[in-house]
């Protein structure tokens, strides 16, 4: 043993920072590093990465490794993680801790940040807890000196949830979780075309021991007719009760059945469910008799490339956990980052891996109730989601009393965005489960001002429940979308077609055209009494720029597919390698596509129009491409990227600032310029987007319900009777469109006045190393 080469502690807040990766793998684990150790390099720390998880920290040596600015170069598009996982043993017992500590010591390591599992931060959380008494042994063996391990008295650590399963307590999402679901529903989706063609019944087993996350949102985003999870274990007549759904769907006129199975599936008495035994019984030649598979998805769940969501969530938690270590003072409780609905936060792990631990127990003890509790309210909403779209017109004691049905007219406003058509499947779900009509309005306001002429039958019907139901993973508008605004189609025409068709209540889906209807058909209502119905928007656009809500359906989608076409397209690069490509976002006024994008593809630099562009900041950008390729060792083997919103500027835009760059690289380097255009509307909408359609359109539903019973002049002096539904923060509202009208929109640029997002760029800057560049006046 050799204790004297310990480094001494760095200067001031200057710390020592280690990042490690731990249990299973997840998609987004590499970008938690990269940020975690560029943000600390940018702070004036040194960067550490410890490899394979524990196990390197236990046995230190060439495990541990310092970390430069480059090392990290193009990990945002890397799956899995770079710098290993293991499951360690010897962490479990002291005498590994102990080790690890003197490796910690011996390197000059003063904080950890770890990315990993429920396992991996209780074992952190222990060896934290440990930390003076691992120290005293230290010294007491002779391990380590008093003056050595002196500096280091204070240990700091903060998780990062890296998990597949989002099975921890307190964060709506774990990094990977969302790319792992993304892959579950591609699979469906790929099995779905099959099992419709042969008219087959499939049962798809999914990952989730104690956690039904999974296998509860692909049944959300995929419609899958039945689904088990741990949680929430269906009722000892499960067997009935599934053979009764499925043979209503197939009365119905489904051709497929889709059951989604958690590993961890039991019955209320805790016996397991397995996919087998589902599959026998939906075999079963005296019953529904159907010719059944199954599919066991496994590892592919780990698998590929991290979705845009988990890349940003991973590089914006990175960036909060270097953070948390600097404000960190000896006293601060361990905290890990979560995400709350939109809001990045630090809470105390201890807690949170407690009431994890909980839900295996409570599952344990079948206390299901409590199981179902003490995960977060959004799972149980999108539980109850599930069941609303599933389960419609079975059971007559969901519907309102006759009185209280309504006619809710449902219309899409704007420019397709994906999850629209899930939206509109859910709110036609729960409209029939309560026994309302739900009424379609094909191609938004010009369609309905048509509303004879160009529909066989008509612009306006009822919807068909076979119809709408296999529209929860179909991308674009299946009852067709327009940008018109009811002013433009004419007033008095609208209003009375409102009169005509007897609408009690009106949803609307789309961006900022439909945003802009909703106000006309507001401020109407003094003049047109069949305005005075409850009336709310379901924001949906790529662009992301509709106010009264933080995120909008179909931006996620959006971000996916930029990402991929990022990926590719830097990817074509690794032959000639000096490459800059200038790709050029939609977005409409907003920068939100471009700046996020940016954030997940890890681009050199961001033009939004918020900000604008002036021959300065190209310039300053030009020399710090020119510097970046002079610097360049070559070991990376992918191009640079720069991402333009389409309405950056009026003069410069995508093609002329590749030009721009080609001229002053002389050679150096190449530029090219690349419009991906309506590849970003999508194809399959993200399941992010389907869950989330599902889960605000059933909200907006029961929001127009509580007020359906209201008089003309009640809904005249209420402000709650027309709003936008958003996700603000950490939490789903609805606010009045009149105070967001007047208080929170920038008419002219179309888009919120505060955006959220806006100091997002600045960690775009940060973690792609872009010098301060001056900005327009
Ligand atoms: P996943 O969600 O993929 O299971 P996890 O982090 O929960 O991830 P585990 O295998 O439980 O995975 O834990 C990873 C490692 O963390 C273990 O191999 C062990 O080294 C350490 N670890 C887990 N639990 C403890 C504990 N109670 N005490 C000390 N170390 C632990």
């Amino acid at each position: 043993m050799a204790p004297h080469q310990t480094p001494p502690p760095l200067s001031g807040k200057r710390r020592r920072i280690a990042m490690m990766t731990s249990g299973g793998d997840s998609p987004g684990m590499n970008g938690a590093t990269r940020a975690v150790i560029r943000t600390a390099l940018e702070r004036g720390c040194e960067a550490y990465c410890v490899y394979e998880g524990y196990e390197g920290l236990v046995q230190g040596g060439n495990f541990i490794r310092k970390m430069e600015w480059s090392d990290v170069r193009g990990w945002l598009s890397e799956g899995g993680t770079l710098i290993g996982t293991a499951r360690c043993m010897a962490f479990y017992e002291r005498p590994g801790r102990l080790k690890a500590a003197r490796n910690m010591v011996l390197n000059g390591i003063d904080a950890l940040v770890i990315c990993g599992g429920d396992g991996s931060l209780t074992g952190a959380d222990k060896f934290r807890s440990e930390w003076p008494s691992l120290l005293k042994e230290l010294v007491e063996t002779k391990q380590l000196t008093a003056e050595q391990v002196e500096p280091f008295k204070h240990l700091n650590i903060v998780g990062l949830v890296g998990s597949i399963d989002n099975d921890m307590s307190g964060t709506d999402a774990t990094i990977g979780c969302f790319s792992a679901l993304g892959r579950i529903c591609e699979m469906v989706d790929y099995i779905e075309a099959t099992a419709s063609s042969h008219s087959r019944a499939f049962v798809i087993e999914v990952m989730g021991r104690h956690c039904g996350w999974l296998a509860l949102m692909a049944g959300v985003a995929t419609g899958a007719d039945f689904i088990f999870i741990p949680e929430k274990p269906r009722a000892d007549r499960w067997r009935e009760e599934m053979c009764t759904i499925v043979a209503r769907h197939r009365q119905l006129g489904k051709r497929k059945t889709i059951v989604i199975v958690a590993e961890g599936a039991h019955d209320q008495q805790g016996n397991k469910i397995t996919p087998e035994q589902i599959k026998n019984l939906l075999a079963d030649k005296q019953g529904l008799a159907l010719d059944t598979r199954i599919t066991t998805l496994g590892h592919v769940q780990r698998g590929g490339s991290a979705c845009a969501y988990d890349r940003y969530l991973a590089t914006l938690q990175g960036v909060e956990a270097v953070n948390a270590v600097l404000d960190a003072t000896p006293t601060t409780p361990t905290p890990f980052i979560a995400i709350n609905e939109n809001k990045i936060t630090r809470k105390p792990l201890v807690q949170a891996v407690e009431d994890t631990k909980e839900v295996a127990k409570a599952i344990e003890a079948r206390d299901f109730d409590r199981a179902m509790g003490l995960r977060d309210t959004e799972f149980s909403d999108f539980y109850n989601s599930y069941m609303t779209t599933t389960t419609t017109d079975i059971d007559d004691s969901k519907k309102v009393a006759l009185e209280k049905r309504m006619r809710i007219a449902i219309i899409h406003v704007g420019a397709p965005a994906g999850g629209v058509n899930a939206a509109t499947r859910a709110a036609v779900a729960y409209c029939l489960t309560r026994g309302h009509t739900p009424i379609a309005i094909h191609n938004g306001f010009a369609g309905f001002a048509r509303h004879h002429d160009d529909e066989p039958q008509g612009s306006v019907r009822p919807f068909d429940w076979l119809e709408v139901d296999g529209w929860a993973s179909k991308g674009g508008s299946e009852i067709g979308m327009n940008r018109e605004i009811p002013s433009e189609s004419g007033m008095d025409l609208i209003a009375d077609l409102f009169k005509l068709y007897k609408f009690d209540g009106l949803f609307i889906i789309g961006g900022f055209e439909a945003f802009h209807a909703l106000s006309q058909l507001r401020r109407a209502r003094e003049q047109y009494p069949s305005f005075r119905i409850p009336m709310t928007l379901l924001p949906a656009t790529i662009s992301n720029n509709v106010p009264g809500t933080e995120y909008s359906i179909g931006s996620d989608t959006c971000l996916n597919e930029l990402v991929r076409y990022c990926d590719t397209i830097k990817q074509s690069a690794s032959a000639s390698r000096r490459r800059v490509f200038v790709i050029e976002t939609q977005g409409g006024r907003s920068g939100y596509i471009a700046t996020l994008a940016g954030l997940s593809v890890g681009a050199v630099a961001v033009y939004t129009p918020e900000e604008g562009i002036s021959i300065s900041m190209l310039a300053a950008d030009i020399e710090h491409l020119k510097s970046v390729f002079a610097h360049d060792s070559g070991q990376s083997r992918a191009g640079r990227l720069i991402l333009i919103n389409e309405k950056a500027s009026k003069v410069y835009n995508a093609k002329l600032i590749a030009d721009m760059i080609r001229e002053e690289a002389r050679d150096r380097f190449e530029s090219r310029d690349s419009i991906p255009g309506h590849v970003q509307q999508g194809g399959v909408p993200s399941p992010m987007d389907r869950t989330r359609a599902v889960r605000l359109a059933i909200k907006c539903i029961e929001h127009l319900e509580s007020l359906g019973q209201a008089s003309e002049e009640e809904i005249s002096n209420n402000l709650m009777s027309a709003t936008v539904i958003g996700i603000r923060g950490a939490k789903v509202v609805f606010s009045p469109m009149k105070e967001v009208e007047e208080n929170e929109t920038d008419w002219p640029n179309r888009r919120p006045k505060n955006e959220f997002w806006t100091p997002l760029k600045a960690v775009v800057d940060t973690l792609s190393g872009r010098p301060n560049v001056p900005r327009p006046e």
